[in-house]
């Protein structure tokens, strides 16, 4: 009897992530569109034709500064994954993520701050490509 199916990936196993350098092409943007107006999320065309999309929510989570990247070690979350809450507490009401603004970080990031007055993760290019979460990209992590 084959336990692989249910394999939880261990900590360790993903801060062992391949940080092999990733063609330019992958990690150029041709277009960026913050759907702000709408709420919707970042979406990305890249030069190598691939698009990404991600929530603001996803974004969020994903924050890639020490203090939630922390956070997020602590807690065993993944990048993009909501904070657990305890089940015994009522859902308090919370504004769902969204940017109030966001901005360009020289030619090799984007940076959001958000409604709960974040600011200080700085989303790479690079990051983001790592973590699309198109159906492609994430069956491929797998
Ligand atoms: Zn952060
Ligand atoms: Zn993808």
């Amino acid at each position: 009897m084959s336990h692989e199916g249910i394999r939880l990936v261990s900590a360790e196993e993903a801060r062992r992530a391949p940080e092999t350098e990733l063609p330019r092409e992958m990690v150029t943007p041709a277009k960026v569109r913050v759907q702000q107006s709408t709420g919707e999320g970042l979406e990305i065309e890249w030069k190598d034709g691939h698009r990404s999309r991600w929530s603001f929510v996803w974004l969020r989570d994903a924050c890639p500064c020490a203090t939630c990247h922390e956070e997020r070690e602590a807690q065993g979350r993944k990048p993009g994954e909501g904070k657990v809450k305890p089940a015994s507490l009522l859902p308090m009401y919370q504004a769902p993520a969204r940017p109030e603004s966001a901005s360009p970080v020289g030619n090799y990031a984007i940076s959001f701050k958000w409604n709960d007055g974040h600011a200080s993760g700085i989303y790479s290019w690079d990051y983001l490509r790592r973590h699309c979460v198109c159906e492609e990209c994430v069956r491929d992590s797998r």
